[in-house]
């Protein structure tokens, strides 16, 4: 069976990961998180107090020994062989990660590194440009969303199992602003790819969305 490129986009909170990786857990493929390749650059430069400045993170972005590790149904995500899956998902990072984002350097370091990794097919990558800007050419592309109300209620589901401490209205204020962010951003804005088939995830679960897409793959 032809080994198919699957491309998920869509904002935060609206499932993308989930069911990313559970399609491509069903047909064997590999899955990878855009996401979290920017996450670990934000996670860089909080660590080393870097200078906030384009350059400065477009410097450390050139020189990030990264790696996705796609095992058992999770990412292990390393720089320079240290573990940073967890330390990539804490608020701190989400909020500066839209910043490093709108970098146009740090972009095309990412799109080089995400292209070379989809080459062969067999894939799911998930992120917010993959069937605009990375892979043009995917064989589906799937646009996810929710609405603001239900994707800040998972994220306060998802931090709190994690201990912290933190309020609902303040979740919903802070996705809005990173959708808006990573909306109107003019690089590789978040938006459907014309050709993206659309799936509303607020009233649909996750095994729902699963296996609209596996009949999108099977038909393919
Ligand atoms: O998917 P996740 O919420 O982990 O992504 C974190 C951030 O990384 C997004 O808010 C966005 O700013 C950026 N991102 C991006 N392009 C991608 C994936 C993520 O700009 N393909």
């Amino acid at each position: 069976m032809k080994q198919l490129i699957i491309a998920i986009d869509g904002p935060a909170g609206a499932g993308k990961s989930t069911v990313a990786k559970l399609t491509a857990q069903k047909l064997n493929y590999n899955y990878i998180d855009t996401g979290a390749m920017y996450r670990a650059v934000a996670w860089r430069a909080l660590d080393e107090k870097a200078e906030l400045s384009d350059q400065a993170i477009a410097a450390l972005a050139r020189d990030l020994d990264l790696q996705l590790d796609y095992i058992n149904g999770t990412t292990k995500v390393t720089v320079a062989g240290q573990d940073i899956t967890e330390a990539i998902r804490t608020p701190e990072v989400s909020r500066l990660v839209p910043k490093v984002a709108q970098v146009g350097e740090i972009r095309k370091i990412m799109l080089e590194l995400q292209r070379n990794m989809a080459k062969s097919g067999g894939v799911v990558m998930d992120g917010r440009d993959i069937g605009t800007h990375v892979l043009p050419d995917a064989d589906i592309k799937i646009f996810l969303t929710a609405s603001i109300a239900e994707r800040a209620k998972r994220r306060w589901l998802e931090l709190t199992e994690k201990g912290y401490t933190i309020n609902l209205a303040e979740l919903e204020t802070e996705i809005a602003a990173r959708d808006k962010e990573d909306s109107e951003r003019e690089l590789a804005p978040l938006i459907a790819a014309p050709d993206a088939v659309n799936i509303d995830t607020t009233q649909l679960s996750i095994d729902e969305a699963v296996t609209k897409i596996l009949a999108l793959a099977r038909r393919d």
